[in-house]
């Protein structure tokens, strides 16, 4: 069986490193806030390319405070209104609704799945705060018409960067720097994943980065004084060192997805499936490998039962779920077309040529 993603495989491929960074956090004697936390956070700062990372305990969380710090400094407050894209992970709609900030849902590009930059426009008002892009399966969403539009209506650019780390936006900076803030999540199936929850904030604004760290610390940065209502949604150290080993190797991990998709691009000609449509490869880090078919519960069900196991990201869009269910009778038609017929074919650093083959095989195969 060829699973969708081998998590085994993945840790077992940095299998010294990981067990040499969770030996040296055990044996240290300290085990939240010290060294590896500051190790960490100090490179994955260098690498996204912002002046601050602040580890915390997960990616919702990252967002959330992001959120949240906007609404301490005086900068939203209650009722304001954020745009985001209406075919993101929910985590991305939760950590708006989560401060009492309003998401203002914007439908996506069939072409990219990211968010339509010629949609942004008309869904501002007065009470537009920010716009929130998710670089949705490991693609750059960044435009230069949406900075633009931050620019110009004066607007904070948010970034869930929760599935595209490592990856470029065409003017050659990282995701993660692109806007005033960026969320990250380092869950075990993300491309840069730890060993559990795990999250970040970067930003170039130290006010935002001081509070950010305050309020997953109680909302504290002094002992025993409180500045805010905060909560404890910290990092550990021994996800902080594991994520400092794995860092090391994110760019060749992500290099041998690309050359999973490309295999895949250049290998499955079947007029029935549509494949994503690449026009740089520097800004995208496939952290899903998307395809579409009016098929898609026939092929999913054709692949299980040749051993292919596949996942949907996702079933379900935000608009349709229970705990938003004062948007149920809305109506967006892209995003339920997603929604409809996506399909994530296997994709890792792990997948080996022999497997990717055999998936493309029978992905030409289907409704021969
Ligand atoms: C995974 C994910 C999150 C949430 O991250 P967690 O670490 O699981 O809380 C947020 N947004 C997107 C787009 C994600 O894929």
């Amino acid at each position: 069986m060829i699973k969708f993603l081998d998590l085994e495989k993945i840790t077992n491929s940095h299998k010294t490193e990981i067990d040499d960074a969770v030996k040296r956090a055990v044996d240290s004697g300290w085990y939240l806030q010290g060294k590896e936390n500051e190790k960490f956070e100090k490179e994955y700062a260098e690498f996204i390319g912002t002046d601050y990372a602040v580890g915390v305990a997960n990616g919702l969380d990252a967002l959330i405070w992001i959120f949240r710090a906007y609404v301490e400094m005086g900068v939203m407050k209650p009722g304001d209104e954020v745009i985001v894209p209406a075919n993101t992970y929910i985590a991305s709609i939760l950590a708006i609704t989560e401060n009492n900030l309003v998401p203002v849902l914007v439908e996506p590009d069939i072409n990219t799945y990211q968010i339509d930059p010629e949609k942004i426009e008309e869904a501002i008002t007065p009470r537009t705060k920010a716009i929130l892009i998710v670089h949705l399966y490991g693609q750059n969403a960044y435009t230069d018409k949406i900075g633009e539009i931050c620019k110009r209506y004066n607007l904070k650019l948010v970034e869930d960067n929760a599935q595209a780390h490592g990856c470029y936006a065409s003017d050659g900076r990282r995701t993660g720097c692109l806007g005033d803030a960026a969320g990250h999540s380092f869950y075990p199936g993300k491309n840069l994943g730890a060993l559990g929850d795990g999250g970040a904030v970067t930003t170039n604004d130290p006010e935002l980065a001081r509070t950010v760290r305050s309020l997953a610390n109680y909302g504290s940065s002094k002992k025993y004084v409180f500045k805010y209502k905060g909560r404890n949604s910290r990092l550990d150290e021994i996800q902080a060192a594991v994520l400092s080993a794995k860092l090391k190797h994110l760019d060749e991990d992500n290099q041998r997805r690309k050359d999973v998709a490309r295999r895949y691009i250049e290998g499955i000609k079947n007029p029935a499936i549509i494949l994503p449509k690449v026009t740089d490869w520097n800004s995208h880090v496939f952290h899903i490998f998307p395809i579409r078919t009016e098929k898609r519960d026939e092929l999913q069900k054709f692949l299980a039962d040749n051993g292919v196991q596949t996942l949907i990201h996702y079933p379900i869009p935000p608009h349709k779920q229970e705990c938003y269910r004062e948007w149920n009778n809305r109506s967006y038609p892209i995003t339920e077309q997603i929604h409809a017929e996506e399909l994530s074919l296997p994709i890792s650093p792990v997948i080996t040529d022999a497997e990717v083959d055999d998936i493309i095989k029978l992905m030409n195969s289907f409704m021969d």
